[in-house]
């Protein structure tokens, strides 16, 4: 389905953005990852996953808190295979503490990664996508940019603005063949959720599996995480031809959490 066509995924050496990553490589898109960590298990997963259609599987490093490098990628993205067609906004990181508390280079690191870096990345690639009338723009926001929790000011307000951002990217180019949607899961067993589990079986002296219960029971109706898997068929459909009109909607894979 995607054959031939080109896939940034941001923040994609791990969870969800690797996850979305092999499943866009497995309609055939060539892919462009991006992250810190293990780069060459992520490449070969991916290339793994996209094996069948002999697709190409590239890394560019940027760091996402960073404009200038952020610019880097996109050119090397377009140097590469031509141009970005299918732009996903993924790379996030979280940081847990009441808003008196917060430290300040924490807040800024989150904004600047949750949320500016899909600025930049959309600003750069939407005049190739528009010349062509065609592009998906798939912003992984939250069920935290459509309700809060306490402890999470910089990532709500993140998550809300990316939600408000994908909007206004929908509304811009709703008569043409670029479209522009966010997701937005609730608990994914990921190393970011993983932090999560552990602190709270630490401060509680509980243990993992008991942690992992109370952070399901307290949110997520479903009592199962979402997992990366059904977060990229989701993706796949964004990128469907059958969700050509589907433009600026905040789609919800989050257990119920959102509906209580
Ligand atoms: P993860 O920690 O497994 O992966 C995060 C990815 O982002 C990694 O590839 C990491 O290397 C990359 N990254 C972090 N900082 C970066 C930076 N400065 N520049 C470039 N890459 C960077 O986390 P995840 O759970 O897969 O989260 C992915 C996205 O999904 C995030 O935006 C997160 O907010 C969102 N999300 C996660 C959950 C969940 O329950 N895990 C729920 C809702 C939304």
């Amino acid at each position: 389905m995607l054959k031939g066509k080109t896939a940034l995924v941001t923040g994609s050496t791990s969870g969800i953005g690797l996850g979305i990553a092999q499943a866009l490589a497995a309609q055939g898109a060539n892919i462009v990852l991006n992250g810190f960590g293990d780069v060459d298990a992520a490449k070969a997963q991916v290339a793994a996953a996209g094996n069948a259609h002999g697709i190409s599987v590239d890394y560019h490093g940027a760091d996402m808190s960073k404009p200038a490098e952020i610019e880097a990628m996109m050119a090397f993205a377009a140097e590469r295979l031509g141009r970005v067609d299918i732009l996903v906004n993924n790379a996030g990181i979280q940081h847990v503490a009441t808003v008196q508390e917060f430290p300040v280079e924490k807040w800024d690191a989150i904004l600047a990664i949750n949320l500016s870096s899909a600025f930049h990345t959309t600003r750069l690639a939407l005049p190739s996508m528009q010349k062509a009338n065609w592009g998906r723009i798939i912003n992984v926001a939250s069920v935290h940019g459509l309700v809060a929790s306490a402890q999470k000011s910089a990532y709500v307000a993140a998550k809300h603005g990316i939600v408000g951002f994908t909007k206004v990217t929908a509304l811009e180019n709703a008569t043409t063949g670029v479209t522009c949607n966010s997701i937005c899961p609730g608990w994914v067993l990921t190393p970011l959720v993983q932090k999560q589990v552990d602190a709270k079986a630490q401060a509680q002296g509980i243990s993992t599996e008991d942690a992992t219960k109370q952070l399901l029971g307290e949110k997520e109706p479903s009592m199962q995480f979402t997992t990366p898997e059904e977060l990229g068929a989701l993706a796949v459909f964004f990128c469907s031809d059958a969700a050509s009109n589907v433009r600026g909607v905040a789609w919800n894979m989050d257990g119920g959490w959102a509906a209580q």
